[in-house]
């Protein structure tokens, strides 16, 4: 179990409400992953609205001795002007948490312009004194950029024990993510890597009926997730594979596999490779449903939800239009409709994915609307 951790930021809801999580259902998962030998739990300051790290103090830190689990928590840099405001976001995590010190934690989603950021406030000064203090165990960051900018805050900040990055089989050889040169990098800097969306925010559960095929002509008893998951565990120099798990028969669909682990052999490498060609034919709107660019809408539209609503849209076919066009409608109601989108570009200065998002919601609204 040491290579599959698990994510807090899709987590089971009561209702409709991103804020309001099932912390029953969260224990039952918990209490599966622990027993199954599972130590490592990874959280952050915006994850379900605050809620993720206070939903994670009640299903295992009140539950279980400290010893028993590790916790990962990040500094929300892209919510960070000042230096000042670090110190009680830090202070207000480890309440939320419920903890006395982290066992990792990162600078969160490095990118360009949050880097710079980082650099203005001294945020890897503010996370080493933290370590110096006790308050934290290993340091690192989490990043969403270009192999170049990897490099440099490698060579800037040796400091850093971890790299947490984006790595799934889809976009290894991406053209955007470049997740192969960015492991590259990390690994010749002598920094484990720790996987974020190696599922791609659910998308490689279910995929394009050929990809899907070929999985199950080789392993008719795995999850077409499991395949995903296991590529990037099979990566040598991953130290922690993160799996949002939404439920508890992901939850054990993850362990079935993840408690014995084995690497892919070349041959299951070489299909997992022509999948990915079957799929990235597939997707119409690349997003992880990650959120982040969610808060800074300032017409409240539901960005993750209605790229999805449209994904599934054209990928099962017209079978699929009542169905969109309810989902689709009842978003409205709550939420602005893609055709109010203003044009403003703040949502896709937070995409870690890089998406033009204003072209897609335009694509959305012809559809949809
Ligand atoms: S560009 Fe459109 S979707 Fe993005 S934040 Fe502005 S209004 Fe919202
Ligand atoms: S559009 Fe980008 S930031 Fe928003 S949910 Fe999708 S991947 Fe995340």
């Amino acid at each position: 179990m040491k290579k599959l951790g698990f994510g807090l930021m899709r987590l089971p809801l009561l209702d409709g409400n991103n804020k309001n999580i099932d912390i029953e259902k969260l224990k039952d998962m918990a209490d599966a992953f622990i027993k199954a030998g599972g130590t490592y739990f990874d959280t952050a300051y915006p994850y379900h609205q605050g809620m993720s790290e206070v939903a994670f103090r009640e299903a295992v830190v009140k539950r279980y001795p400290r010893s028993s689990y590790t916790v990962t928590d990040k500094l929300p840099i892209f919510a960070i002007q000042r230096a000042e405001q670090m110190q009680p976001i830090f202070d207000e995590q480890l309440e939320r948490c419920g903890v006395d010190f982290f066992d990792y934690y990162w600078v969160h989603a490095l990118g360009s312009e949050s880097y710079e950021t980082a650099q203005r406030v001294k945020a890897f000064e503010f996370i080493a004194e933290k370590k110096r203090e006790g308050k934290i165990r290993h340091i690192g960051f989490s990043f969403h950029d270009s192999p170049k900018l990897l490099e440099q805050i490698l060579c800037d900040h040796p400091e850093a024990e971890y790299v947490q990055l984006q790595i799934n089989y889809l976009d290894w050889n991406d053209t955007t993510i470049r997740a192969k040169e960015c492991y590259d990098i990390a690994t010749r800097h002598g920094k484990p890597v720790i996987v974020m969306e190696p599922i791609k925010g659910g998308a490689l559960a279910n995929v394009a009926q050929g990809a899907e095929r070929l999985f199950k002509s080789k392993e008719a008893n795995m999850s077409v997730a499991s395949w995903a998951v296991r590529f990037a565990a099979s990566l040598e120099n991953v130290m922690t594979v993160l799996s949002g798990m939404s439920n508890i028969e992901q939850m054990q669909d993850n362990i079935s596999y993840m408690a014995d682990f084995k690497p892919l052999d070349n041959e299951e490498q070489e299909l997992v490779m022509t999948a990915a060609r079957m799929i990235r034919e597939s997707i119409a709107i690349p997003c992880t449903a990650c959120r982040y660019c969610v808060d800074y809408c300032p017409k409240s539209i539901a960005i993750p939800e209605y790229f999805a609503v449209y994904n599934n849209l054209k990928r099962f076919g017209p079978e699929q239009r009542i169905v969109a066009d309810t989902y689709y409608s009842n978003l409205n109601m709550e939420h602005g409709k893609a055709s109010d989108c203003i044009k403003c570009g703040k949502c896709e200065e937070h995409c870690p994915q890089h998406l033009p998002i204003r072209d897609y919601l335009k694509q959305v609204a012809s559809e949809m609307e």
